[in-house]
């Protein structure tokens, strides 16, 4: 069939009018305007109105767009090419690999066409099936080594009815473009297959079966792992004002919880932010395999010099890679930062279109979009009876941190743990800046609910003296309520702030984070006998200190029994208390 063709008739920025001049053309399918020296930019059609006109959003530069250009549709949706080589790249929203360009400061040039996996790449795959058996989409061909894991080759999740295996390679080193199957369906016509197939990226994979997150998914940060945390298949959202730590809260999350593949995608939260991240992660070294980050990390970039409309093709981009490696039998984390500039670009799109707008101008779909969003997350059984998951953790950058706004709304229905980052926290430089009372979360944490209900009635009790204080001064409460400000102080202190930028205290895994429970629980439980508020200041300040240090050892450092022996002491000198922790 042909392939329809049109006109450019005007230009709004990235919201561009075409007149349809040939064929008919379809809502989500993929145009390229051809400019007069030839190059391509890539848009989507996102209007067809009636008489012949269309709107298309353009994810890349419009300035040498003309009127009259040349738009070529080509009746396929917005895909993502999937295939073994994706881990470890860097890419913008259009999967257009941006890794070189980082390390060589440019930037891709307008309209420039890159191959969006390596095609020169040899894999070693190895056959699972045999000429002669039956398959239909997402059966497993083969596998090949990718980094630390095994890439299924599937057939294509498209194909759906059953095909007879006409041919497969023998083991061996292949490029994804290598054919290494071809597949008969009933009627006898054939297809042949390699290692890659595309995928529209704002259509749900659907779940083989779909299951309930209720399996903490360690971060290790401490007050998200003890007090909100994160499921494996989950959802959580952190809203916060500018400059509260929501990148730096992403970043640790990325480095250090227990999912196998983590996906980022950066949309632009101010300039040269993203960039930082492309330089950074290359760098950093696993804690956990010893290896480069990269090997189990897939970062999507859009930078905010980028056109509002690429940032979201980065959200769906990202979507749809991490439903396939949930697909792979992986735990992948996807970590959109921020989820506010994508809203933003779905406004000014809007705007420019001039629908009716909803509260704050955003459209009124906005809390579909984003619930739909939020739900392509989830734990999946796969065929193999094999569980995997898909968690996904966004921030919302709403203006002047004000969570009434649409976007933080909508979001907030949508996940299943909310951490609202502070400006009161963040300027008490109380990091991490997530409110200790107004957060919270429905998956299990690491710690008991009993111990989850502890904690939280200590941080309150702890909040209310402290209005008592600053109302009274010390003089007006008692010892006892200074005592419990000071144990609510320290618990805040010690166990809920943590600093990410250090090797130790920035990661505490499971063990790790028991053994503080139970010191912590120990010093606010034992009856302390301090005549003066002098007294109980100072021993506080000792506790504190020490228990800082202790931070600051590894698991394994000799010395970190005796520095908790220590603390025990401290304690015990006040308090009339025997048996140990
Ligand atoms: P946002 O993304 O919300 O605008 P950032 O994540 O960039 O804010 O954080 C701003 C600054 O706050 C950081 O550059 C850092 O100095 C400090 N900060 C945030 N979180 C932490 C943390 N967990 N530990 C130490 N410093 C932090
Ligand atoms: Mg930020």
């Amino acid at each position: 069939m042909e392939k329809a063709k049109g006109k450019v008739i005007s230009v709004n920025e990235s919201l561009v009018g075409v007149e349809n001049t040939k064929g008919a053309v379809m809502n989500g399918e993929v145009a390229y305007i051809v400019l007069e020296d030839g190059k391509r930019l890539k848009a989507e059609v996102i209007d067809v109105k009636p008489g012949k006109r269309v709107f298309l959003q353009v994810f890349e530069d419009t300035s040498w767009m003309k009127i009259g250009d040349e738009v070529e549709f080509t009746g396929l949706p917005l895909s993502v090419r999937l295939g073994p080589g994706i881990l470890g790249t860097v890419t913008d929203g259009l999967q257009n690999p941006l890794y070189e360009l980082v390390k060589k400061e440019w930037f891709l040039e307008r309209g420039m066409v890159v191959a969006p996996l390596d095609e020169s790449k040899k894999w070693h795959f190895t056959p699972k099936v045999k000429t002669g058996d039956t398959v239909s989409g997402a059966s497993v061909l083969g596998t090949v080594p990718e980094k630390m894991f095994e890439h299924k080759i599937f057939v294509p999740f498209s194909l759906t009815e059953d095909y007879i295996v006409e041919s497969i390679v023998s083991e061996g080193d292949y490029t994804i473009t290598d054919t290494i199957a071809v597949i008969k369906d009933g009627k006898g016509q054939t297809k042949s297959l390699n290692m890659t197939f595309d995928w529209p990226v704002k259509q749900p994979m659907p779940f083989h079966k779909r299951s309930v997150p209720k399996e903490t998914l360690p971060t290790g940060m401490r007050i998200l792992d003890a007090l909100f945390p994160i499921a494996y298949g989950g959802t959580a959202c952190s809203p916060g004002p500018f400059g509260a730590g929501k990148t730096v809260l992403q970043h640790s999350i990325a480095k250090h919880s227990r999912a196998d593949v983590v996906i980022i995608a950066a949309c632009g939260e101010r300039a040269g932010e993203a960039v930082e991240v492309f330089k950074d992660f290359p760098e950093l070294i696993d804690p956990r395999t010893g290896k480069s980050l990269m090997d189990r990390t897939y970062i999507v970039g859009n930078t905010s010099s980028m056109p509002v409309a690429a940032r979201e093709a980065s959200v769906y981009l990202a979507t749809a890679v991490g439903e396939y490696y949930r697909k792979q039998g992986l735990d992948v984390l996807i970590l959109a930062d921020s989820t506010s500039r994508w809203a933003q670009a779905l406004r000014e799109t809007s705007g420019r279109k001039e629908e009716i707008p909803g509260p704050e101008a955003f459209p009124m779909y906005i809390s579909t979009l984003i619930s739909a969003f939020y739900d392509r997350a989830g734990v999946e059984i796969l065929p193999n009876g094999q569980k995997s998951s898909l968690s996904i953790i966004g921030t919302v950058s709403p203006a002047g941190g004000n969570f009434d706004e649409p976007v933080t709304q909508a979001t907030l229905l949508s996940t299943g743990a909310f951490l609202g980052l502070s400006r009161e926290l963040s300027d008490a430089r109380k990091y991490p800046a997530i409110d200790r009372l107004d957060s919270n979360s429905k998956y299990p944490s690491l710690i008991s609910e009993e111990e989850v209900k502890y904690l939280k009635d200590v941080l309150k009790e702890g909040k209310s003296i402290a209005s008592n204080l600053l109302l009274m001064g010390e003089r007006g409460i008692t010892n006892e309520a200074y005592i419990a400000y000071q144990k609510s102080e320290l618990l805040d202190a010690v166990f809920l702030q943590q600093n990410s930028f250090h090797d130790v205290d920035g990661v505490t895994n499971p063990e790790r984070l028991r053994i503080m429970f139970d010191l912590i629980k120990y010093i606010i439980d034992a009856p302390l006998h301090i005549e003066t508020k002098d007294d109980i200041r100072s021993h506080f300040n000792f506790l504190r200190q020490a228990f800082l240090d202790w931070n600051y050892l590894k698991l394994d450092d000799p010395k970190f029994e005796k520095q908790k022996t220590k603390i025990i002491n401290l304690v015990k000198q006040k308090a009339n208390v025997k048996e140990n922790v």
